[in-house]
């Protein structure tokens, strides 16, 4: 099968057929029909998470078809495969719900083989159901970019003004969720992002600017997408007493020392790390009942270093996918 190959973090992605992998217990075999790029695929293939499998087939936000295999789904199910592949089950953090931060878990795309590839395997207990009805590319996004968001907007709580630092993939998708929970959403993008600020705007942002403008009031949150470590300070000087910094990424430059009146008054900053499968089922119940839509760049499968390129120069509009096969509903 034919696959987009990292051989050495900070070379680029290299075409490659590869030999069908056997299947194990609990896997199944699913036909890629279109496989989000996540900011995280750049971080690992630029070398900025340590230790990924090598050679890697990256991609963990894939839509597709169960091809064999496994016992949940029916051949020809349509499946997500999310960035959490398997969990121990057994350890403290698994026992007690918290099955994202297992020290054992493995990860599509990263300790695992995910989907910028025509195939994939993946452990059908960590797979996620979804509907017909959209096109895999549309779906593709909401297996990371939209779950690690809305882990994220459940950390911000009740907050009723939302900063989202940094609009691409999954501040676009939840700033569509927060919407429509009634909250008040402010965007905040590079200086002259104006691509970025338009879109939040139409997708209800009360307010849109660089993070350079002043806002016009406090917020009750911030969750920070940008890699950007700079950020938790100014962040915590936007937020109101009380109010909470929540960091989304996986990798974030270094944050500099600040003065501890930022953080006085209650005010908190948390990471959310990986998701959960009950994040899984959540959101997907939530969205059922909630217009979300995605704006999705569409990328051939062997376009897959150029869509790279595009989101590490904060090119892309909403979510880059790339689009494998013909599997639309
Ligand atoms: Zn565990
Ligand atoms: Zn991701």
């Amino acid at each position: 099968m034919h696959a987009q190959v990292l051989e050495s973090p900070g070379q680029p992605l290299r075409p490659r057929q590869l030999a069908r992998p056997e299947l194990e217990e609990h896997h199944v075999r699913i036909a890629v029909g279109a496989c989000g790029v996540c900011r995280t695929d750049l971080h690992i293939r630029d070398g900025e998470l340590a230790s990924p499998k090598l050679p890697l087939v990256l991609g963990h936000e894939i839509v597709g078809r169960v091809i064999e295999g496994g016992s949940r789904f029916e051949t020809g199910a349509r499946v997500g495969v999310p960035w959490l592949a398997w969990a121990c089950g057994e350890c403290r953090a698994c026992t007690s719900g918290r099955e994202n931060l297992c020290e054992r878990a493995l990860f599509t795309g990263y300790t695992r083989d995910g989907g910028y590839a025509e195939e994939t395997v993946a452990d059908e207990r960590f797979c996620v159901a979804l509907p017909e009805g959209r096109p895999d590319s549309e779906l593709a996004p909401l297996l990371c970019a939209g779950l690690i968001g809305y882990r994220s907007l459940r950390f911000a709580g009740d907050a009723e003004r939302i900063g989202l630092y940094g609009f691409g993939a999954a501040a676009h998708i939840i700033a569509q969720v927060a919407r429509a929970e009634g909250r008040r959403v402010f965007a905040r993008t590079r200086p002259d992002d104006r691509e970025a600020q338009s879109l939040a705007r139409e997708l209800g942002a009360e307010w849109a600017g660089s993070v350079d403008d002043a806002l016009p009031e406090a917020l009750d949150a911030a969750i920070i997408f940008a890699p950007a470590g700079e950020l938790v300070p100014r962040a915590l000087a936007a937020v109101a007493r009380g109010g909470r910094v929540v960091c989304a990424g996986i990798h974030m430059s270094d944050i500099p020392s600040f003065p501890y009146e930022l953080l006085w008054g209650e005010r908190s900053v948390l990471s959310v790390a990986n998701l959960t499968r009950a994040d899984g089922s959540e959101f997907f119940a939530l969205l059922e009942h909630m217009s979300v839509r995605t704006t999705v760049q569409p990328f051939g499968l062997d376009e897959a270093e150029v869509a790279l390129a595009r989101l590490r120069a904060g090119a892309v509009r909403g979510a880059a996918v790339l689009v494998v096969g013909d599997h639309r509903s």
